[in-house]
């Protein structure tokens, strides 16, 4: 049996996940990929990679494609996730199948940054916050506007089912740990909390080491997600870039993410999806 390209496992185990011929795509019919060069750009397998890592459902198909497929085009009949954009649902298509698969796979971690990845917060009265926050930051009474960016609530739901979420922030606990009561009254969503003490301070900022969210350090198994390229620096091949956010009311990058970390899942190392995005 060959081996699958994009988790070195049995091949079969990738076309099952993604090449199941029975089930339909968002547009109603297979979804024809070209990989060519000069079809994204000239860049090849890279690009598409990126353009999964912001571009939602049918980006997230793309990049599986292509890693799949290297050159040449590709016929996938599968999302694994369709995202009803209008009350923020997910659908995770064929879920049976999907446990069973994923008992033979140890959960992963998902790492997720705090400021302008899932909140803006401000020291200026802007609009009307989500959450007003009085704190003493090094014995100085500090007020926070802090704003949720759109769908935060809904995409921490989805995730903690998935994955093992932490909060790794450059930010002061001071500050942040209330901001996470705040989206995470219950405890339920949250597993750990990573503050700036946690950081590694290098010439370009605050870097974040993934593996020590981990018991086993095991970087397979770990995804981090932040709007800071400098916290990418110690662990660029498990990162998950994201736009930046502080006021957008439209923004929908959490959504976009859902159907890529649904298919990031499934794989025995994440590193060999997310390194496509640094090997352009
Ligand atoms: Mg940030």
């Amino acid at each position: 049996m060959d081996s699958c390209i994009i988790c070195g496992g049995r091949q079969s185990y990738f076309y099952e996940l993604f090449f199941s011929p029975e089930l339909p795509t968002p547009h109603g019919g297979p979804l024809t990929v070209s990989t060519e060069d000069g079809a994204d750009g000239g860049a090849g397998v890279g690009s598409v990679a990126a353009s999964a890592l912001s571009g939602g459902a049918d980006a997230a198909a793309v990049a599986a494609a292509a890693a799949a497929g290297g050159i040449g085009s590709a016929k996938m009949d599968m999302p694994p996730t369709v995202i009803n954009r209008a009350d923020a649902s997910v659908t995770v298509l064929n879920p049976l199948r999907n446990r069973v698969l994923l008992r033979r796979l140890e959960r992963k971690t998902l790492v997720l940054d705090l400021d302008e990845t899932l909140v803006h917060s401000t020291l200026r009265p802007a609009g009307e916050p989500d959450l007003e926050l009085r704190v003493h930051i090094d014995s100085f009474p500090c007020v926070f506007y802090v704003f949720k960016r759109p769908h935060v609530d809904a995409f921490l739901r989805q995730v903690a089912a998935w994955y093992d979420v932490v909060v790794f922030t450059a930010s002061l606990h001071q500050y942040a740990n209330p901001v996470l009561d705040a989206l995470d009254p219950d405890s339920e969503l949250i597993a750990q909390r990573y503050f700036r003490e946690s950081c590694t301070l290098l010439p370009t900022g605050f870097a974040k080491d993934v593996s020590i969210t981990r018991s086993d350090g095991d970087l397979a198994k770990a995804v981090l997600v932040d709007n800071s390229p400098s916290a990418f620096m110690i662990n660029r091949h498990n990162a998950i870039p994201i736009e930046t956010w502080q006021s957008n009311v439209n923004d929908e990058a959490l959504l976009d993410l859902l159907p890529f970390l649904n298919i990031l899942r499934f794989v025995d190392d994440v590193r060999s999806i997310l390194s496509l995005r640094v090997a352009r």
